[in-house]
């Protein structure tokens, strides 16, 4: 009799799930590989997948064809997303991926390495089974960024530009210094993400992506020289803590700073 279960690797489009799905191609053959496409994902990511795609020699499906971010934008009352209320998380990645699983028995591929500690998705549902291919070989950051340069595929693009994680554009979880960031490099979805903020006089009616300023504030010159100043500085303080560290060392660390709450890792591993 054949085996039913079915090998899943979910991909962010981030480094980690891609340096593993490249990692498990010729491993495992009959791996299903699936992308929880929010239709509001970075321009560059969905290239980038595209190329992941023909090196796979296999199609990443793409979940959530008809019900992307503003249906259930719609769905929850025009309520933005935030890091106390992530029904974007739960309806746009972990929700559509358990559906594509179905009932049958499923080894469930994650992507974090053996230099991190944190928790990958472990869905609840019983016949799911998730597996850490990287922390059981031992393969690092600096392994991960081997894979991904042998493989000719390189670093997702959005690294270039600095910023931290794969996911939407607008995504809440970015420090101020990235909304600069991409504001200088994708004006266009600076501009996309600013017209789903709302300002209001009435108690609860505001809503804004980034908690310390709304966006249409956070563009003006003299904020976009303040933010690059502070940052500046911290990442001073960072270099003199860092002075003995080897470099991949340094990007691990530079990878791991953080001021808040840390996206899903279904959105960015
Ligand atoms: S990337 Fe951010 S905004 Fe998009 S689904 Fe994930 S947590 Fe939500």
């Amino acid at each position: 009799m054949t085996d039913p279960t079915r090998h899943i690797l979910c991909m962010s489009g981030g480094k980690d799930s891609t340096a593993l799905a490249l990692y498990m191609r010729d491993r495992v053959p009959q791996m299903e590989y699936v992308f929880c496409d929010t239709d509001k994902e970075l321009t560059e990511t969905y290239e980038y997948l595209n190329r992941v795609e023909a090196f796979l020699g296999k199609k990443i499906v793409r979940l959530n064809a008809k019900a992307g971010f503003d249906y259930w934008l719609e769905v929850y009352g025009g309520y933005l997303p935030s890091p106390n209320m992530r029904w974007c998380t739960k309806m746009l990645k972990l929700k559509p991926f358990e559906q594509y699983v179905g009932e049958q028995p499923v080894v469930s591929y994650v992507g974090l390495r053996a230099d991190e500690d944190r928790v990958g998705y472990i869905s609840t549902k019983s016949n799911i089974k998730a597996v850490f291919p990287f922390k059981e070989d031992g393969i690092d950051y600096a392994g991960v960024m081997k894979i991904l340069e042998e493989s000719g595929i390189g670093l997702p693009p959005y690294l270039k530009w600095g910023r931290t994680h794969s996911g939407c554009y607008f995504c809440f979880f970015q420090r101020s210094i990235e909304w600069v960031r991409l504001l200088e490099t994708h004006p266009d979805q600076f501009e996309e993400a600013m017209k789903y903020e709302k300002i209001s006089d009435q108690p609860g009616k505001t809503f804004t992506w980034n908690q310390e300023m709304p966006l249409s504030e956070l563009r003006k010159p003299e904020n976009v020289a303040a933010i690059k100043q502070r940052f500046a500085e911290l990442e001073e303080r960072n270099k003199k803590n860092r002075k003995n560290m080897k470099l991949v060392e340094i990007l691990a660390d530079m990878e791991d700073e953080d001021d808040g709450a840390k996206p899903c890792l279904i959105c960015q591993l």
